[in-house]
């Protein structure tokens, strides 16, 4: 099935108690047990499992072509299941530009056990063999990455984390499983902030693993989600859910437009580079993973002279929002409120 189909199907049985064929939302948190003290339902209590994250959970792993998914209360929820899966003393592989949370997970929240990272230019696979060590267990890859957008070989990187006996995850959140399936490339597990393109409203923090083999790391991951408790609530698995809905088309839509507007700005005099997954030097490599003949629909763009002068381009945007985050509808709604009050421009103000 192409991915259109299984973003409306995957996980989107109709209800069996009412026949409802939109999802409904299962509050409960206990769930009945039958005399025998089994659950003849599968569910218990719902930090361990519940109906709206079983549905997210199975559309995820199908739009990813992996096996099973895990879904957390949000992306860096999801990375933290991962890294603290990892023994004290084990060596991690990231990329040198990766999301900043990641980082400073490393470093604050897990810098007490001793864990060893690299943070390295990820397209320099020479580079990257080099750097694995006998410890080595995880290499987190991220592309496009944030805010360069550069683009890695997910292939390479996934032979060359298997000869060294380490996992690959690779956190999917720019591209979407639309664009690209690290899992079809043969990396061990995605992860997204389902924050970004995948819930796709701006309303509802989320993340999610998903592989198609299993391994330690995942099932050590899923004992942190049941266990430890970063779970999203049925609310939010169904806001994301239904966000999925429109997953295909709000990113064909998006890539449409990137294109366009990395075009324009090519020829902007105030705009010194622009960076656009399409236009990778390693355009090849872009092909091979972004099935769209090489688009995207995210791009960045770096202007002209000093911070300040970046920070004047970035203040007098109309149609864009200024705010952390990507992924969302809400541009439009932002330049109207901008127009009406001119002190509401502050609140967007929010640059990373
Ligand atoms: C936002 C983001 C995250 C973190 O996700 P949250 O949902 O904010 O916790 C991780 N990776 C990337 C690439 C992101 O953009």
């Amino acid at each position: 099935m192409h991915i259109e189909t299984l973003a409306i199907h995957a996980g989107r049985q109709t209800d069996p108690s009412t026949g409802a064929v939109a999802p409904p939302i299962c509050l409960s948190t206990t769930f009945e047990r039958a005399p025998d003290g089994e659950y003849p339902l599968g569910f218990s209590y719902a930090r361990e499992d519940n109906p709206n994250r079983k549905r997210l959970e199975e559309c995820l792993a199908a739009l990813e072509g992996g096996t099973e998914a895990l879904a957390f209360s949000s992306g860096m929820a999801a990375a933290n299941a991962i890294i603290q899966g990892l023994e004290p003393g084990d060596h991690i592989i990231a990329p040198d530009d990766v999301y900043y949370g990641l980082r400073r997970l490393i470093g604050e929240v897990f810098g007490k056990w001793r864990l060893e990272v690299s943070y390295m230019d990820m397209t320099d696979l020479a580079g990257l063999a080099a750097a694995i060590r006998p410890n080595t267990r995880l290499v987190w890859v991220e592309t496009p990455s944030n805010p360069l957008l550069k683009i890695t070989d997910l292939s390479a990187i996934a032979a060359i984390s298997r000869r060294a006996n380490a996992i690959s995850v690779c956190d999917g959140t720019f591209a979407t499983p639309v664009l690209q399936r690290p899992l079809e490339l043969g990396i061990d597990m995605v992860a997204h902030s389902t924050t970004k393109y995948i819930g796709g409203h701006s309303d509802v923090l989320g993340g999610a693993l998903i592989t198609k083999f299993q391994n330690y790391l995942f099932e050590r991951a899923r004992k942190s989600q049941q266990f430890g408790g970063a779970v999203p609530s049925p609310f939010d698995c169904w806001l994301v859910l239904r966000g999925v809905d429109t997953l295909p088309c709000r990113v064909r839509a998006q890539t449409e437009s990137a294109g366009r507007i990395a075009a324009f700005l090519t020829s902007h005099r105030a705009i010194e580079a622009v960076y656009y997954p399409g236009w990778s030097t390693i355009r090849a490599i872009t092909l091979r993973h972004v099935k769209w003949s090489g688009s995207a629909e995210c791009l960045s763009i770096r202007s002209c002279g000093t911070r300040e002068r970046a920070m004047q381009v970035g203040a007098r945007v109309q149609l864009f929002t200024r705010a952390t985050s990507l992924g969302g509808t809400q541009p439009d709604r932002a330049s109207r409120i901008n127009r009406r009050a001119k002190h509401a421009r502050r609140t967007f103000c929010a640059f990373p």
